[in-house]
């Protein structure tokens, strides 16, 4: 079992499997970090995909704050401290992530874009050079549909290197991802949602924020 490391603080991790567990007290504090800077909002929302929840995260509000994004990097690069010797990222998120969490680790940091020939995935460009014998750790902020980790992760097979794992800053998927490789959120989160006609906070007549 490769998970269970203690990132911080004292208390016992949770067990998540392949998934790295972290001190109950310190996610606590973060994740109340993100609601007071306006970055986890309780309420009565509207997802992209139509359905309805209590919860919604605004993932430019966490990386506009240098210290809170590097404190959950943090959490990310001491749960794959010694496996990778790149950290890739998909833009726009995924750049400062990738900086800021090779910066802790002290490897390169280099970003996937989506193609320019308007075929579907991300690819890398600008000389970045990653190959046959690169262990890549692969970040992005926020996970939902995990569609463009699964692209970073294509881009980065293509090139003949080798998935070393997948971190994320905020995980809304509550640990029900799974991307075939070892997995760690800085934050994990599960976000109850509802189709719209079944949404009880519809029902009780609470205010709809689109998403
Ligand atoms: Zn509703």
């Amino acid at each position: 079992m490769a998970g269970g490391a203690v990132a911080d603080g004292s208390e016992p991790a949770v067990d998540l499997g392949n998934r790295r567990g972290y001190a109950r007290g310190v996610t606590e504090e973060l994740e109340q970090l993100l609601a007071d800077r306006g970055a986890l909002m309780r309420g009565h929302f509207q997802f992209a995909s139509g359905r309805h929840g209590d919860t919604y995260v605004e993932k430019f509000r966490i990386l506009q704050w240098p210290d809170i994004t590097s404190r959950l990097c943090e959490r990310i690069a001491g749960a794959f401290s010694g496996v990778a010797n790149v950290v890739a990222g998909p833009t726009t998120g995924g750049v400062i992530l990738s900086f800021e969490t090779a910066r802790q680790l002290g490897l390169k940091a280099i970003i996937a874009e989506r193609r320019e020939d308007g075929v579907a995935g991300r690819e890398f460009r600008r000389g970045f050079e990653i190959g046959p014998g690169d262990r890549v750790l692969v970040v992005d902020d926020v996970l939902t549909t995990g569609g463009s980790i699964r692209d970073v992760l294509e881009a980065v097979e293509q090139t003949g290197a080798t998935v070393a794992g997948v971190g994320v800053l905020v995980d809304r998927t509550g640990g029900k991802t799974d991307f075939g490789v070892p997995f760690a959120a800085a934050i994990s989160l599960n976000i109850v949602s509802w189709a719209a006609e079944e949404c009880p906070l519809c029902k009780a007549g609470e205010p709809l924020k689109l998403t």
